[in-house]
């Protein structure tokens, strides 16, 4: 009689979890965690370095938010774990040799893309989005050697969600406070000579409908060399009023408090602006950007009840020469699994990948994390998110057949060695983390992070031969 896969150590059910970011590892978490479950594990990320959005989007001043990374370190040191970073879906693996060597493919990939405006000069030079902006500073491998140029004295940054607050923040903030962060070193050189004096946060809704949180505005209010403008009158509007819950009453309460204050002379000024959009992007005479026309909204109720912007047709031209959106996050399709273009979505019931034509859930591939659920939530969300989607996975698990061709862990390794991969494994990037921390400490820095994939892995070339050149000969410690 068959066995159910799963149910004992000799057939443990094997997964692979694409993508080591939060909802990966919190995905592994609730797998390690299942009650009577044999599983081992196999984290893939296409970066040498895991954590995803902990390492390359939480901002370099807010290193409390980084540390749970702590919680993901310690999923990936079980022993049914393993991470092996620099393998690429796509061109590496296919997403049949996974389907061939797991049993169950989860994809934890994230919302990698951004959103457009979709308005005139939207592509012009100083025009930026925020997702390219953040990884930049990040130290993201693919944005290293971007050229973001802060002579600009004037940013508007579009938005008014978290990743909004973040920008405005980081090109407000004096460098003195950044060098003091994990923030890339080819960044911090570019904010010590930044000449950024103004920086508008533009919402095109009211003060009600801003999506930061509370802390994040509070945040703002007390930067050092920062004065935050607010117009009084702006947050008054009875327009803007409705979908009030405790975030919004606590960020207008912020916003009046801003708004009382107002400018005192400092050389740096975060202005608010709510109930405009964005409609052109000017070029200048020399194909830079010359300033951002926005149009004055009024708000209306959609058939939903929620609050919608729209167009007056009054419009002004804000003095920036740069623009960073900050409007949301947006998934990419993978290979071979179906994609719901307008939610930006990997369609899925609880995780379940969904195929739209039959209405039926894949056999064996699951998602989970922005990918499931599009770029919402705070980190701390995709605990609850990949927890469903385990459970699904769980629930599907007697019902399944048969699982991968070859479960074996070493058919995967075997098929990346066969094919020239370096993947990275968890002790490689221990190794990297304790020399990125120990290049911090000599400069008072949490850590000075290795932004180029050939860098790391060069540095680990470096260490294996070091190793290898101090190794004793195999004779001699046999004697020995
Ligand atoms: P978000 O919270 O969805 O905010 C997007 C903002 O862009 C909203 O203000 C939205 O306005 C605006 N927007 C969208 N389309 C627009 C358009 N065409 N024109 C003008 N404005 C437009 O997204 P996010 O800031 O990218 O953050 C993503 C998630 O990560 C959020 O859940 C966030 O809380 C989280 N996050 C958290 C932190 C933190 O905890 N420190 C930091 C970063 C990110 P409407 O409301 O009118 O749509």
């Amino acid at each position: 009689m068959s066995q159910t896969i799963g149910s004992s150590h000799e057939r443990p059910l094997r997964v692979t979890v694409v993508g080591a970011g939060p909802s990966g590892w919190y995905a592994v978490g609730a797998l390690l965690d299942a009650p009577d479950l044999a599983v081992s594990v196999d984290v893939l990320d296409r970066l040498p370095a895991p954590y995803g959005l902990v390492r390359y989007g939480v901002a370099p001043d807010h290193q409390k938010i980084k540390s749970v990374s702590r919680v993901f370190e310690k999923a990936a040191r079980d022993e049914r774990v393993r991470f092996l970073g620099n393998v690429t879906l796509g061109s590496d693996v296919s997403r049949e040799e996974l389907l061939d060597r797991y049993d169950l493919v989860v994809y934890a990939v994230g919302a990698q893309a951004d959103r457009r405006l979709g308005i005139l000069g939207e592509d012009l030079p100083g025009s930026w989005s925020s997702t390219e902006f953040v990884a930049w500073y990040n130290g993201h491998p693919d944005f290293q050697g971007a050229d973001f140029d802060l002579s600009h004295r004037g940013v508007a940054v579009v938005g008014i969600g978290n990743v909004a607050m973040d920008c405005a923040r980081v090109l407000a903030k004096p460098a003195a406070e950044l060098a003091t962060t994990d923030i890339a070193d080819e960044a911090l050189e570019a904010f010590r000579a930044s000449r950024v004096e103004d920086v508008y946060v533009l919402a095109r809704r009211g003060p009600v409908q801003a999506k930061c949180s509370p802390p994040e505005l509070k945040e703002i209010g007390e930067l050092p060399g920062v004065d935050v403008i607010v117009d009084p009158a702006e947050l008054e509007d009875p327009e803007a009023a409705g979908e009030i819950d405790r975030q919004s009453e606590k960020n207008l309460e912020l916003f009046r408090e801003l708004a009382e204050r107002g400018d005192r002379g400092s050389p740096r000024r975060i202005h608010f602006r709510f109930q405009v959009s964005p409609v052109e992007v000017l070029e200048a005479d020399d194909g830079t950007i010359g300033g951002l026309v926005v149009e004055r909204n009024e708000l209306a109720p959609s058939p939903g009840g929620r609050l919608r912007p729209r167009g007056t047709g009054e419009t002004e031209v804000l003095p920036v020469t740069a623009v960073i959106r900050a409007i949301g996050y947006r998934s990419l399709p993978l290979p071979g699994l179906p994609f719901d273009e307008r939610g930006g979505v990997v369609p899925n019931d609880r995780g379940r990948v969904v195929d739209p034509d039959t209405g039926e859930a894949r056999s064996r591939e699951y998602v989970t994390g922005w990918v499931k659920r599009g770029p919402t939530g705070l980190i701390g969300t995709n605990k609850a998110d990949s927890a469903e989607t385990v459970a699904a996975m769980l629930e599907d698990l007697p019902g399944l057949a048969a699982g991968a061709a070859d479960p074996r862990p070493e058919a995967f390794t075997e098929l990346l060695e066969s094919r020239g991969v370096r993947y990275v494994t968890f002790e490689d990037w221990c190794r990297l983390d304790e020399l990125e921390t120990e290049r911090g400490a000599a400069a008072g820095r949490p850590r000075v992070k290795y932004c180029g994939i050939d860098e790391m892995l060069a540095v680990l070339g470096e260490l294996e031969r070091e190793a290898e050149a101090g190794r004793p000969e195999p004779a001699r410690a046999a004697e020995g």
